[in-house]
């Protein structure tokens, strides 16, 4: 019994990690690949010297990883709840119960801000840290579990059995149904999603970040109300894959296409009209 304390931090532990990994690694790499695709030649140029070289790819999923890093305790555990917002059934983001440490919402509007009228009083340093924590919760903001419910902490307490394997209906948002969905690569999930007409794209590359994230809460209620409709620790498989592929698809598309609004809205105003 003496060992039970340890045991139960350790899976606290285990749970926080978790719950922050929304899309997984290929979910945010589709989204950033996506954003590349329709990033402008000065936006290219501005996050290469920002990035030492490196693509916005490369740090899709930085906000997760420090979670596990030296950054954590010098103060980047302030970003632990920037990775979401859980709208309770029957809420919406102006009515639901606010996170006091932030949500993604408060976040990408404080960072964007930032970027867009503080920039040169921000080290380089800090700039370069903004840029990838946005990258990262603009895909966050997309993917439909991390705007889940409060009541069961986004999904992570929705006990579902996926092809007959407990788990949960987060995780299942996480990286199963993308895993499962089509054994492609990044660069081949971006190849086949990438091909939307001018007349699309206009349209999802406008709105802010609230408008945006409330989309999410509605294809997060078509999950719960499916799920809900199949019972008790219900079996999802390949029936669910089929069915919720065409959100999956929506969500990184357009979270690649509005990323790409976001970085070329902060790095080269010009080129697009200003999120309002
Ligand atoms: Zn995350």
């Amino acid at each position: 019994m003496k060992r039970l304390p340890i045991f139960i931090v350790s899976l606290a532990a285990l749970f926080n990690s978790l719950s922050g990994y929304c899309w997984g690694p290929t979910g945010h790499d589709v989204v950033a690949a996506i954003a590349e695709n329709h990033l402008t030649e000065k936006t290219k140029e501005r996050l290469a010297e920002l990035l030492d070289g490196r693509s916005i790819v490369y740090y899709s999923s930085w906000m997760d990883s420090i979670q596990n890093s030296p950054y954590w305790e010098a103060g980047y555990n302030q970003t632990k709840t920037w990775h979401y917002a859980n709208v309770d059934n029957g809420h919406t983001y102006q009515t639901m119960k606010k996170n006091d440490n932030g949500d993604v919402v408060v976040a990408l509007e404080r960072l964007t801000s930032e970027l867009t009228n503080n920039y040169e009083n921000l080290t380089d340093s800090v700039r370069s840290d903004y840029v990838k924590m946005i990258v990262h919760m603009v895909g966050d903001m997309h993917c439909p579990m991390h705007a889940g419910r409060l009541s069961d902490l986004g999904g992570n307490r929705t006990k579902v059995r996926w092809f007959s394997r407990n788990t949960n209906l987060h995780s299942v948002w996480d990286s199963k149904i993308v895993e499962s969905a089509r054994n492609w690569s990044y660069s081949e999930w971006r190849d086949q999603l990438d091909r939307t007409d001018a007349e699309f794209k206009a349209t999802v590359m406008q709105g802010n970040f609230e408008q945006w994230f409330t989309e999410t809460v509605a294809g997060a209620a078509k999950i719960y109300d499916y799920v809900e409709s199949m019972g008790e620790n219900p079996n999802l498989s390949y029936q669910f894959v089929y069915d919720f592929s065409p959100l999956l698809e929506d969500r990184m598309l357009v979270g690649g296409y509005r990323l790409a609004y976001v970085l070329n809205s902060i790095f080269d105003p010009e080129s697009v009209q200003p999120i309002k």
